[in-house]
């Protein structure tokens, strides 16, 4: 797996059962995955040659992010090697702009849109576009964005000059008025079966994952099932193997609209580590090795994850020993990562039958452990 993030830490996890051997290529011997797998390969996974001598013996190569350049992965398949998911699928979920184009020509729905040169572009797009509804709009840098960094919401057109000073193309969109974040997560094998998970709903605060509760509460059956249809689709059609999560916008008249893409394991399916027979990472796993599938059910009617994020204090452990007493169902993710306020560095998954109960347990659980709550 290419990049030592919690997502490859979580990946390595998961394989220990199915006894598969797990290479690392990783920036640095402190990065969350590297403190974990034993056979770990130091270096840039910007470099092709770094690429071509991690990959060298390796059965398939995946991924923990999006981020290796598509002419290397291009690359690597020349040269014979396993990439999964493959360059074909993985430019969609780097390229914001692209995405949208190709979702827009299946006539997948997504927000109103247009790559914008500059500030005059963008007024231009508010003004005249009658699906963009005017200001404010929503700006985002085509690559390289992630937890709504690379994403600004603007009123004017001279609030519009930010996002522009990166030099990255710009993509504007119309501002949903959704009423809820929804995510729909896929597997998908080499050979066409996928699996669908449950759509759960994925709340944000200022652009940060905060909790996950698995399934939407209130989603209807024929809601859902379409959701999960479409990320199906979105599957199939762009070749994906391995994980994909569909994150949607669900509007007031209960339509949904695409926002965005992931092709690996992805934070709105951690619940699954504990609330689904086969977890994400395990189901990746299958899927990049093209081995059957393994069974996505909840095992329980509510799952609840939160995201433990860094806070004032250094120590995430000091609140163990309350969290553990207080909660004997309480599943613990954490991912070694040094504590800085407000990057995630662990989650927690509670599970049961009663919806505010389950979402009470892990709410507390993630205060408690950042410390923003003492009792
Ligand atoms: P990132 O790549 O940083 O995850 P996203 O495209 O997912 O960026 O955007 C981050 C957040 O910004 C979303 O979860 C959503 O809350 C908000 N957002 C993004 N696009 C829109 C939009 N078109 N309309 C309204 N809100 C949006």
């Amino acid at each position: 797996m290419v990049g030592g993030g919690q997502l490859a830490r979580m990946t390595h996890e998961a394989g220990i059962p199915l006894g598969i051997r797990f290479r690392l290529l990783s920036d640095t011997p402190q990065d969350s995955a590297a403190q974990v797998v034993n056979d770990v390969v130091l270096g840039d996974y910007r470099d092709l040659e770094t690429l071509r001598a991690f990959s060298r013996g390796c059965d398939v190569i995946t991924f923990d992010h999006e981020h290796v350049p598509v002419e290397h992965l291009r690359a690597l398949e020349a040269d014979g090697v396993a990439v999964r998911p493959g360059p074909d699928a993985l430019v969609h979920a780097q390229d914001k702009g692209v995405m949208r184009e190709r979702l827009t020509a299946l006539g997948i729905p997504c927000p109103r849109h247009r790559v914008v040169a500059d500030p005059a572009d963008v007024r231009a797009f508010a003004e005249d576009d009658p699906g963009a509804g005017g200001f404010p709009v929503v700006l985002k840098t085509v690559r390289g964005g992630y937890d709504g960094k690379g994403v600004w919401v603007v009123s004017s057109e001279a609030e519009a000059a930010e996002p522009f000073r990166a030099g990255v193309p710009v993509l504007a969109e119309e501002k949903v008025a959704f009423t809820r974040e929804l995510a729909a997560n896929v597997v998908r094998s080499p050979h066409g079966q996928a699996v669908a998970y449950p759509v759960v709903e994925s709340v944000q605060v200022s652009g940060v994952c905060d909790t996950v509760i698995a399934p939407a509460p209130g989603l209807s059956p024929e809601a859902a099932a379409h959701a999960q249809h479409l990320a199906l689709t979105v599957a199939h059609e762009l070749g994906v193997v391995g994980h994909l999560a569909v994150e949607l916008f669900e509007t007031e008249d209960g339509r949904v609209l695409v926002n965005e893409l992931a092709m690996r394991p992805h934070n709105s399916g951690h619940w699954t580590q504990d609330g689904a027979v086969t977890s994400q990472f395990a189901n990746h796993l299958r899927a990049v090795l093209d081995l059957p599938l393994g069974d996505p059910r909840p095992r329980a009617p509510w799952t609840v994850m939160a995201n433990v994020l860094g806070g004032d204090y250094p120590d995430m452990y000091q609140g163990y020993l309350h969290c553990l007493a207080r909660d004997p169902g309480l599943r613990i993710h954490m991912y070694g990562k040094d504590v800085k306020p407000g990057r995630k560095v662990g989650h927690v998954n509670t599970y049961g039958t009663d919806l505010a109960d389950v979402r009470e347990r892990a709410r507390h659980a993630a205060d408690y452990l950042r410390g923003t709550i003492t009792e």
